[in-house]
Formats: C-alpha cells, sequence, structure tokens
C-alpha cells in the first residue's frame, strides 16, 4: 500500500476497532474516501464492490442522495432535541409509528438508541428490570450463544460468545452463560441430519437451563442468522426445537435483528423467515441504510406492562442516552423505510438473492471451498484445509485473512470471519454487479489457492 500524508497521521493518531494493532501501527490499511452505490474508492482512487455492505448495513448503498437531502432538512428545522423528561420530537413520533406498523407480530412500544450495542444493552437492563417488577429479583442470568453477536458494550459483549472480545476485557459478566453454536456444517456428526442435528443443539439448551435452575434464567438471545458468528443459517427445525424450551421455564426472547431487519433475507424480518415469535427485537443498521447511527428496542405490551407497574414504585424510568432517538437520525430512518418500501427492496431481494446463493453454492467446486451458504443476501463461505474429510485450517494459516486480501487485490470487499467469508452486499446490488461481485471472488480463490496449498491437509 502507499503511504500518504492521511495514512500516516492516521497510524499516528486512531485507535482502530477491531484490528491487529500491532500490524496496523506497522503496515496501515486502507483509507476510503468515497462511495457510489454499491462501490467505495480509497484515497489513491482504486475501486472496490462493497460486498459487506461496510458493517452489514449499507443496505442502500453508498450513495443515497434522498437521505442525505432529508438529514439536511432535519439539520435546518431542528438539529437536536431528547425524548428525555416527558418531551419527543415530530420525527421520533413518525418512525416509531412506522416501525410498529411493519414490526414483527406482538410488539408494542419502541425505544430508540443509537447502536446495535445500545439496544441490546438496553434489553438486557429491561430484562431485570422486568423481572424486579415482577418481583422474581433471581430471574437474572442472560443465555447466548457460542460465536454468537450482540454488541461491543460491557453487557451486550458479554451474552455475545465471541471469545476474542472477552478475553482481555474482564468479559462476560458473572450472570451471562452460553449455549451451543448451531453451525451444522462444522459441528454436525458423521450421518446426523439438520433436524437431529437441531434437536441435540435444544437438548444441550434445556440441559443448561436445568442445570442452572430455570428461575434464575431470564432471557435467551439469538440473532435469526449468526452473522459475526460467520453468517450462518440456523439448521432445519432449530427454532422450531428452541421456542417451546423458553416457552415452558418463562424465558424472554430476544430476537436480534440488527443484520437480518430491513429485507437482509428476503422478508422484513429474519423473525418472519424462521417463524420466530420473540418477546424483544433489537434492530439497526439497515434501519438508517446507517447513514445515520440508530437502533431500535422493541418490546411486547406485557413486558411494558410491567415496566409501567414498577414505575408505579421507583418513579422515573431511569435509562436513557443524549442521543437516543436524535431527530436527524429518526428522520433518515423514517426516509429509509419509505425508500424500502417504494422500491420494493424485499421484492428485490428475493430476485436477486438466488442469483448470489447459486454462484457463492458452485464455488463449492472450488478446492478451498467446504461450504457456502446464505439466504436472501447474506451468506458464507467456509475455506477448508480437507473438506472431503471436513478438517479446517490451522489458525496460523490465516485462510480467511488471505482470501480476503486476494480479494481486496481485485478490488473486492468481503469479510473474513476467521476462515468463513461473509457476503452481505447492499440490498440494492444488481444481478450484473452480483456477476462482476462472484467473478472477483472467484479470482480471489484462485490467487490464494497457491499460498494455502501448504497448510492444504491431504
Ligand atoms: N447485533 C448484531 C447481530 C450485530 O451484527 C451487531 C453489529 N455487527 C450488533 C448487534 C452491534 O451493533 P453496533 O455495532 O451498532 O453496536
Amino acid at each position: 500500500m502507499l503511504s500518504n500524508s492521511h495514512d500516516l497521521i492516521d497510524r499516528a493518531t486512531v485507535i482502530h476497532q477491531q484490528t491487529d494493532l500491532v500490524a496496523y501501527k506497522d503496515h496501515g490499511g486502507t483509507i476510503i474516501k468515497r462511495g457510489e452505490g454499491v462501490y467505495i474508492y480509497d484515497e489513491q482512487g482504486n475501486k472496490y464492490l462493497e460486498a459487506m455492505a461496510g458493517l452489514w448495513c449499507a443496505s442502500l448503498g453508498f450513495s443515497e442522495k434522498r437521505l442525505a437531502d432529508v438529514a439536511y432538512k432535519q439539520l435546518l428545522e431542528l438539529p437536536y432535541y431528547h425524548t428525555f423528561f416527558a418531551k419527543s420530537h415530530v420525527p421520533s413520533v413518525e418512525l416509531a409509528d412506522r416501525l410498529l406498523s411493519i414490526a414483527p407480530k406482538g410488539m408494542s412500544k419502541v425505544l430508540f438508541q443509537c447502536s446495535g450495542s445500545e439496544a441490546n444493552d438496553a434489553a438486557i437492563k429491561l430484562v431485570w428490570y422486568y423481572n424486579n417488577a415482577r418481583g422474581r429479583p433471581e430471574k437474572k442470568k442472560i443465555i447466548g450463544r457460542v460465536r454468537g453477536y450482540h454488541g461491543n458494550t460491557v453487557a451486550s459483549v458479554s451474552v455475545s460468545g465471541q471469545p476474542h472480545m472477552h478475553g482481555g476485557f474482564d468479559a462476560p459478566l458473572p450472570m451471562m452463560r452460553h449455549t451451543e453454536n448451531p453451525h451444522y456444517y462444522r459441528f454436525h456428526e458423521e450421518g446426523e441430519t439438520e433436524e437431529q442435528f437441531s434437536t441435540r443443539m435444544a437438548e444441550a439448551l434445556e440441559k443448561l437451563i436445568l442445570a442452572e435452575g430455570p428461575e434464575t434464567i431470564a432471557a435467551f438471545f439469538a440473532e435469526p442468522v449468526q452473522g459475526g458468528g460467520g453468517a450462518i443459517t440456523p439448521p432445519k427445525g432449530y427454532f422450531e426445537k428452541i421456542q417451546p424450551i423458553l416457552k415452558k421455564y418463562d424465558i424472554l426472547f430476544l430476537a436480534d435483528e440488527v443484520i437480518c431487519g430491513f429485507g437482509r433475507t428476503g422478508n422484513m424480518w429474519g423473525s418472519e423467515t424462521y417463524d420466530l415469535k420473540p418477546d424483544m427485537v433489537s434492530c439497526a443498521k439497515a434501519l438508517s441504510a446507517a447513514y445515520q447511527p440508530i437502533s431500535a428496542l422493541m418490546i411486547s405490551e406485557d413486558i411494558y406492562n410491567a415496566m409501567l407497574d414498577q414505575s408505579g414504585k421507583l418513579g422515573t424510568f431511569g435509562h436513557g442516552f443524549t442521543y437516543g432517538g436524535h431527530p436527524v437520525a429518526c428522520a433518515v430512518a423514517n426516509e429509509t423505510l419509505k425508500i424500502y418500501e417504494e422500491r420494493n427492496i424485499l421484492g428485490h431481494v428475493r430476485q436477486v438473492g438466488p442469483l448470489m446463493q447459486a454462484g457463492l453454492e458452485a464455488t463449492e467446486a472450488h478446492p478451498l471451498v467446504g461450504n457456502a451458504r446464505g439466504i436472501g443476501l447474506i451468506a458464507g463461505v467456509e475455506l477448508m484445509a480437507n473438506k472431503e474429510k471436513r478438517i479446517p485450517f490451522a489458525p496460523e494459516a490465516k485462510a480467511g485473512i488471505v482470501v480476503q486480501d486476494e480479494a481486496q487485490k481485485v478490488g473486492l470487499v468481503v469479510r473474513a470471519i476467521g476462515d468463513r467469508i461473509a457476503f452481505t452486499p447492499p440490498l440494492i446490488i444488481t444481478a450484473a454487479e452480483i456477476d462482476e461481485m462472484l467473478a472477483k471472488f472467484g479470482k480471489a480463490l484462485d490467487a490464494a489457492l497457491p499460498r494455502l496449498k501448504g497448510a492444504m491437509v491431504a
């Protein structure tokens, strides 16, 4: 990479998130300058097809002028106000109404926050608040899943099951538990069907609940499709078997729709795609097409009623952030939801999603690829050192990073999650752009093969 003055200043000043800081200090990274449609351009003018929509979020690509115009208009009219102390503002009211009108069934009230992490953090607090209000102060533990991802605040990272985000940070908090990762391809036993695997996963969850004591378990958090865990779709029957167990032990279910919400899986919600009946839903990212930081936590009437009971005793509902439900962010989110409807984004995802899935599944013919699966416009492609025997690469081979680097060299941004390469392009991607993305990915795999030959297992 050419070093320019921004690169050098960046290395000298900025703490990069989720980055190998030692490598960054020595080698720097890529400074992105501008975006257009599904493409981004770096400072040297190199063009990349952004097959991750940034961080699974820039659903309308990188140049939607309507969102810029709406933000500007709102900045002129009311650039800031809050929703504390019985105040409100028009963009927040309009967004709440629109969002609840398309929300998964059973959602009754919405709390606006600034990020997915904050929405999930607030959910954790509400779960505790709810059980305090219900006179069950011992019902406080929250179960997440190994490789699940729910954010990076102290509490949301604790429900997440990402060991590299726990080590060094004194996480997880003591009241969090983790059940098994339902990644069928990687963890099924020889001859075990998806249904049988799902049964085993549900049994493991029930065993954990019983071991801890159901009276101590307050909630279960899950993403419909596991994003940060590797873009992993649930195995057949998984949620059908999990949900009755939650009901049986009176455990609240939060569907984390931060990635899946707003069309990613081909329906408005991943909860629709997988027939989930959550008590709480968190969403962010595509809520504003990522043009403004905003998230939402939606809850059922039952949870809200318990909060009302409690507020009789405690007075003020003591939670809130300065920028939660920021008017500019709400206005942009409102416009984003209008655009989804006007342009029939769901119909578009249903049309082009299968092209991406078929193209990625075809990469299973490549010597490096063991498994490629997804739904709608989200998918993961898993690299294997020996795919016949399902032997993964040794971590030192950094197979995922090698493929990610080769992709960037040919103008494609993908994300290596371990050795699983994730794809979540902007929802507006066209069939021709999907072809281009697939062709570039094919080149990246071919270029990675000689680099990884020595790490493959016979
Ligand atoms: N939940 C899920 C499923 C996510 O993928 C993410 C972010 N990738 C979060 C929560 C956290 O969102 P944020 O980064 O906006 O805090």
